[in-house]
């Protein structure tokens, strides 16, 4: 067997890379903390030595290298963008450059959503669409948009932010600089960041008893779960979550009409139960008889899926694949 991908997905904290079939099939996989090596940069390369030793002794011959970073990437040039907050001695880095000298293969990055628009589309639950949008809430709040087989990334790599986005205009401040963001009700930082803030209210009582008095040890799993043991505040935290996602997911149906939305990404498994929840909002929103037709699926995040992803990266740009 041969010709195999090579996949690396970079995180704040962990980094994960992975031998991966033209089929999307994870065979070997490593992860690290993303600093183990000192930078951010160095854990990539260690990684991918290690993996390409362990490929060589299973005799698979690696045809390329698919790297998926948060933040802005200027895919066109492998380049990381100046600002990446999660990595940030990646940032202005022309990561594609210095792997491809390094290992002699042709390497492919971009943003790490990006990638996983393409994981879903060539591999997962889009599979045999044109179109689809990856909504990824997380510790933050990423997406990728395909439309008719390709990728959106925008005329200057912003494209695809919905989770920068807004949902109320006059909505609060945003870390991004917006105001009423997707990410500030939707994201597992905003979805912690509201629940702190009213904590400390009279009414949080019961949510600050949870963590002890400790309003910084509210994390946005804790609040999932406080909601459904019926915590006042919580549950209110929990329902503008939903109902901010159901009006992206309105802003998506009508503004770009995709085949398939999939919701995936950290903080993905605590909406899964909550999904009827959330297509009600998005029906109060989106062109009905367009959300009808839409499929919208919520699944767990998984390491994994990103890594098929910058595998995926692979085949689109040095193949063409497409749909
Ligand atoms: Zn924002």
């Amino acid at each position: 067997m041969t010709g195999m991908l090579l996949g690396v997905d970079v995180g704040g904290t962990t980094t994960a890379a992975g031998v991966v079939t033209t089929d999307g099939e994870v065979l070997i996989e490593e992860r690290a903390p993303t600093q183990r090596a000192g930078t951010a940069g160095r854990t990539i390369v260690e990684l991918i030595e290690s993996l390409r030793r362990s490929a060589d002794q299973e005799g698979f011959a690696i045809k390329g290298i698919g790297v998926g970073v948060p933040g802005v990437v200027d895919a066109t040039a492998g380049r990381v963008g100046d600002e990446a907050p999660h990595v940030p001695d990646l940032a202005g880095q022309p990561l594609a450059a210095i792997l491809g000298q390094r290992f002699g293969l042709p390497v492919f990055v971009d943003n790490d959503v990006n990638a996983l628009a393409l994981a879903e589309l060539l591999f997962g639950l889009g599979r045999g669409a044109h179109s689809l949008v990856v909504l990824a809430p997380g510790t933050g709040f990423g997406s990728g948009i395909v439309l008719g087989g390709r990728l959106v990334r925008g005329a200057h790599s912003f494209g695809g932010e919905f989770g920068h986005a807004p949902v109320k205009f006059d909505g609060p401040s945003c870390w991004c600089g917006g105001r009423g963001c997707l990410a500030v009700y939707a994201s597992g930082r905003g979805i912690a960041q509201a629940a702190r803030e009213r904590a400390a209210t009279a009414r949080g009582a019961g949510l600050l008893r949870l963590v002890g008095g400790d309003p910084l040890a509210i994390t946005a799993p804790l609040v999932f779960q406080a909601a459904q043991a019926g915590d006042p505040i919580a549950t209110e935290v929990v329902d503008e979550a939903c109902r901010a996602l159901g009006a992206m997911i309105g802003v998506i149906v009508n503004g770009l009409n995709p085949e398939v939305i999939v919701i995936t990404g950290g903080v993905a498994a605590a909406y899964a139960p909550l999904e009827k929840k959330v297509l009600a909002a998005a029906a109060e929103h989106a062109f009905n008889r367009a959300l009808a037709q839409t499929r919208v699926r919520i699944v767990p995040g998984d390491k994994r899926v990103t890594m098929r992803g910058a595998a995926a990266l692979v085949l689109y740009e040095m193949e063409g694949r497409r749909p």
